[in-house]
């Protein structure tokens, strides 16, 4: 029976599109409105007219959903540039070009579960920051309450949504305890700030630990213990994504990262990220791999030419090989002759289209 339903779950539908605009079956309805504007609001209550979604022309926008995707990686924001520092105004520059390049941000849950929700022609892009620096996130005191300072990542990327709002807002932050941000009277605050902004706060351990060095029941303990005291801050937070401190674990204690228990504390983790200089494959990749996602350095010392920039340039030339969304995170459109590589197990419910 198991494998009968299985069976009847891989069976995904295969569309091919001669245009976009053309979706069939359930986007039916989509597409009909988006060509019949006498419809929108029509009805006699003042109920606002339905989103309606532009059919796009696939021979121009080339939406490719096999693509790959850049999960970028910081550390410290601060006053001066190094290996493992992006100064303010580096990071500023970061997001204008990644902005102007036709990229849009999306939250690493968004990006594993394959919710990518942005417009037709653009690549998603993830933020990651390590180990929780007060760069990443200080305070400033505005009119006798704490808020980001301006020159902070959160700070910057709160202005850089205001002014830019189609960009989107998301980041991880991986932290370690017991001083996440570096500003004991502000942790609480800032932990709750992030989640009520859509920002994610992920497991870097509870103590920075080199989890190579650590056996099964010290594993468990690092992660455990962090995910006790992130929620002691904010109850009931699911922490559920991992970044490995110093970018490795020995292969035989490895399954401790996804799943464990430390004295009734459990937790789950659906993705581990890397250090690695790779852009990831695409969530719908069959060889996209969770439990290792690379992650590409956010700055431009000593990258060996692996850096964000680096990365910018290599899909600049070979467009082929960059995410392009459809525009529609219902459906995964890809160039014809790629439909073989989608993961068809993990994402049954969405829909297939070629062109
Ligand atoms: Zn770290």
């Amino acid at each position: 029976m198991k494998k009968l339903l299985s069976l009847l779950m891989v069976a995904l539908v295969i569309f091919s599109l001669s245009s976009c605009g053309n979706i069939p079956a359930n986007q039916s309805e989509k597409a009909d409105l988006a060509q019949s504007p006498q419809d929108q609001g029509a009805d006699d209550n003042n109920n606002p007219p339905k989103e309606v979604q532009k059919p796009i022309d696939c021979s121009k926008v080339k939406p490719n959903e096999l693509g790959q995707v850049m999960v970028l990686m910081y550390h410290e924001i601060g006053d001066k540039e190094a290996d493992w520092v992006r100064t303010p105004d580096n990071f500023r520059k970061d997001l204008q070009t990644l902005y102007d390049k036709g990229y849009r941000l999306i939250s690493l849950n968004d990006l594993l579960d394959g919710n990518i929700n942005i417009e037709a022609g653009y690549t998603p892009v993830v933020l990651t920051f390590d180990d929780g620096d007060l760069g990443q996130f200080k305070v400033k005191m505005v009119d006798g309450k704490p808020a980001p300072d301006p020159d902070s990542a959160v700070g910057i990327l709160m202005d850089f949504y205001k002014e830019h709002p189609d960009f989107g807002k998301a980041a991880t932050f991986y932290i370690y305890h017991p001083l996440p941000f570096r500003e004991r009277e502000y942790i609480e605050y800032k932990l709750k700030f992030l989640v009520d902004n859509g920002f994610e706060i992920g497991n870097h351990t509870d103590t920075h630990a080199s989890l190579s060095k650590l056996d099964g029941n010290g594993i468990q303990k690092e992660l455990g213990l962090n995910v006790k005291h992130t929620q002691e801050y904010i109850h009931g937070y699911n922490v559920n994504t991992l970044a490995l401190p110093y970018g490795s674990v020995s292969k035989e204690y490895a399954k401790y990262l996804l799943d464990g228990n430390y004295e009734g504390i459990e937790y789950h983790n659906k993705a581990v990220l890397l250090v690695g200089a790779n852009p990831s494959k695409s969530p719908y990749d069959v060889d996209f791999n969770p439990l290792k996602v690379p992650r590409v350095r956010g700055s431009e010392m000593n990258v060996e030419g692996l850096g964000i920039y680096d990365w910018m340039k290599y899909f600049d030339e070979h467009p082929e090989k960059r995410y392009i969304s459809d525009g529609d995170p219902d459906t995964i459109v890809v160039p014809e002759g790629m439909e073989d590589k989608i993961s068809s197990e993990k994402f049954t419910i969405k829909k297939v289209a070629t062109y």
